[in-house]
This record gives C-alpha cells, sequence and structure tokens, in this order.
C-alpha cells in the first residue's frame, strides 16, 4: 500500500526525530509501506545539493560576512513559517540556529557550498518582525543594521519576501514589497501554510495577495508537504546560475 505525496509528506513531517533519524528507522519501523515517504524526501532533496554551513550572527553591519558570492535574504512576520520554510529548503540546522534565543534578532548568515566545498550561495535569514510593532514604517521599527543590509549589501540578490496564505493581505507585509521596490531590489512573495487551504479559497487567497502587493505572482508553499519547494529552488538557483560561468 502507497500513500499519496502530500498525504506522505504530512505524515512524514509529523513524524518526532530528525530527517536524518527518520530516514535512518522509518523503514524498521513501516517495512516497505515507508517507501514512498523516503523517495518523496529524497525528491526534495535532490534539490539540496549545496552543503549548509552556519557562518554568523550579525547584530551590526560590522560583523556581515565579506561580500563573496551572491546573498538571498528571507523575510517575514513572525510565524510566518520562515524556521520551517528555511528547514525545507536547506536542513534542521538552519532552522535552529535561527530559533536560537539572542539569534532571533540578528540577521544570521548561511553557506552553501557545492559538492567541491566551493561556496556558492549566501542565505541571509533576517528578524521576524512583530504583530503589533510595525505602524509607521518597517524601516523605522527595525533595528538600524537591518535597513542598510536591505538598501546597501552590495550581492544581495534576492529578497524572499513570506506571507501567511491563511489570512487577509497584512499592512506590514505592504509596506516591506514597497520599500523593496522603491529600493529597486529585486524581490519574491512567497505564499506560505498553502497545505491549510483547499485549491479554491487558496486561488482566492492568492489573488487577494497579487493585488494588494501589486504582484504579478506571489508563489505558494507549504513546508509542511513539500508543496512548491522545488519552484522555490528554482528561482534560488537561477539566482546563482549567472554566478557559475
Ligand atoms: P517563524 O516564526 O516564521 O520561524 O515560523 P515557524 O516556522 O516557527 O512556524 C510557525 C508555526 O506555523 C508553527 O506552528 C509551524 O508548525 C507552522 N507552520 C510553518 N510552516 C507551515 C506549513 O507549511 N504548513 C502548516 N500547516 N503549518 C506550518
Amino acid at each position: 500500500m502507497g500513500y499519496r505525496k502530500e498525504e506522505a509528506a504530512s505524515l512524514f513531517h509529523n513524524l518526532p526525530g530528525s530527517d536524518s533519524d527518520k530516514i535512518a528507522f522509518l523503514p524498521f519501523v513501516h517495512g516497505s509501506r515507508c517507501f514512498c515517504i523516503l523517495r518523496m524526501v529524497y525528491e526534495n532533496r535532490r534539490h539540496m545539493r549545496f552543503q549548509t554551513q552556519f557562518l554568523l550572527s550579525a547584530v551590526n553591519a560590522a560583523h556581515f560576512p565579506t561580500p563573496t558570492v551572491p546573498e538571498i535574504a528571507f523575510l517575514g512576520r513572525s510565524n510566518v513559517g520562515k524556521s520551517s520554510l528555511l528547514n525545507a529548503l536547506v536542513g534542521e540546522k538552519a532552522a535552529k540556529v535561527s530559533q536560537t534565543p539572542g539569534r532571533t534578532r540578528a540577521i544570521n548568515f548561511f553557506q552553501l557550498s557545492d559538492e567541491k566545498r566551493r561556496p556558492r550561495l549566501i542565505l541571509s535569514d533576517l528578524p521576524g518582525y512583530g504583530y503589533a510593532k510595525i505602524s509607521k514604517s518597517i524601516s523605522a521599527e527595525w533595528p538600524k543594521f537591518i535597513e542598510p543590509y536591505l538598501a546597501e549589501r552590495e550581492t544581495l540578490r534576492l529578497s524572499i519576501c513570506l506571507v501567511d496564505l491563511n489570512i487577509p493581505p497584512q499592512a506590514s507585509d505592504g509596506k516591506l514589497v514597497e520599500w523593496l521596490r522603491h529600493l529597486g531590489r529585486e524581490f519574491l512573495v512567497v505564499a506560505t501554510k498553502a497545505d491549510r487551504l483547499s485549491g479554491n479559497a487558496r486561488t482566492r487567497n492568492l489573488a487577494a495577495i497579487r493585488s494588494a502587493f501589486g504582484l504579478e505572482e506571489a508563489l505558494p508553499v507549504s513546508a509542511k508537504t513539500g508543496a512548491g519547494i522545488k519552484e522555490l529552488w528554482t528561482r534560488i538557483e537561477a539566482v546563482h546560475q549567472p554566478q557559475l560561468q
């Protein structure tokens, strides 16, 4: 007996333990039934041909790593699912670091290296912005080092803005998008927790996000089922590809 891909992903997500423990022990616990779960995990991880290494946490611009390889920033309100998405993209280490007390108010930098251990990309995980705090402008509320990072960081190639697909478009997210647009920074809006909605509601909410933020596209993703993760990798790889030649 097999599972549908989304059921398998959900089952895997809800099991306790690290991904590597699950892969090691599932065959003993569930026998051949777990085969499709492992295949699903493998398919998603195929895109993870990078080794991820935590570089540092920065609380001021002097701490930023030397700009070398292209950087991709991850931004979103607290609880939007940023740690879960980072986990789905590059593994548990990144999500754990990003949720460590003290590092939640910092920019956490992760370096992705290829098979030959050459650094290829840096992912920067920015502090989640709060619910009530954002009243005037995002840049005024954020610690001073975040604004210069987004505005001036020369190697920043793409900002991935996470918005929750399950709630109406938020003014704070709109301000961030507006600000990045004003800076002329390339950005991609990613709509999280897409698994929580059925087809119609998903389409409706995506349209609401596009319309509220003046976007041509918003990419729906689910860290829980893996939906959209491949597409997101494709977008990330498109950014770093020119540097490989
Ligand atoms: P962060 O504060 O932005 O890092 O958010 P987390 O990754 O810690 O997630 C916040 C909450 O949303 C947690 O309860 C997660 O289990 C839940 N969550 C995150 N991603 C998903 C998803 O893709 N689907 C569902 N259903 N829940 C999610």
